[in-house]
């Protein structure tokens, strides 16, 4: 990638030159002074820009390639994270819910078998309804 950044503004100035009618460069080239100088010098200058652009437009892609997949590989691991967290918050509310209901049998206290009010187990009788709960 660096080699052909290099080339392409080597070519773009080797162009400049022709197109300004450098004498040393003409001469090294073999290419006589005029309207063939101007235009190789043209050709050159656009040459040695296209191939700067395309550098520089690839390089930019495959940044932004790159940034793209990091930000998914952080995003899927968020996302891990979250899912786990939900598992154990389920987990702890099931726990939670199985010692409410434990600790709701062991209390002295249970709903009225008729009319379903809280009824104390030692009475014996509902004070709602007044009927027997054994
Ligand atoms: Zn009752």
């Amino acid at each position: 990638m660096a080699v052909f950044l290099v080339l392409g503004v080597f070519l773009f100035f080797l162009g400049l030159l022709l197109l300004l009618g450098q004498e040393t460069v003409l001469s090294l080239m073999s290419i006589p002074k005029g309207q063939a100088a101007e235009l190789a010098g043209v050709v050159l200058q656009g040459f040695g820009a296209l191939l700067v652009l395309s550098v520089a437009l690839n390089s930019s892609s495959e940044i932004a390639t790159k940034r793209a997949k990091q930000n998914q590989a952080v995003l899927l691991s968020l996302t891990e994270s979250v899912s786990r967290l939900e598992k154990r918050t389920s987990e702890f509310a099931e726990k939670l819910v199985a010692l409410e209901r434990t600790n709701y049998a062991q209390s002295s206290f249970s709903q009225c078998k008729c009319c379903g009010a809280t009824v104390d187990r030692r009475s014996g009788f509902c004070s709602s309804c007044g009927k027997a709960q054994k």
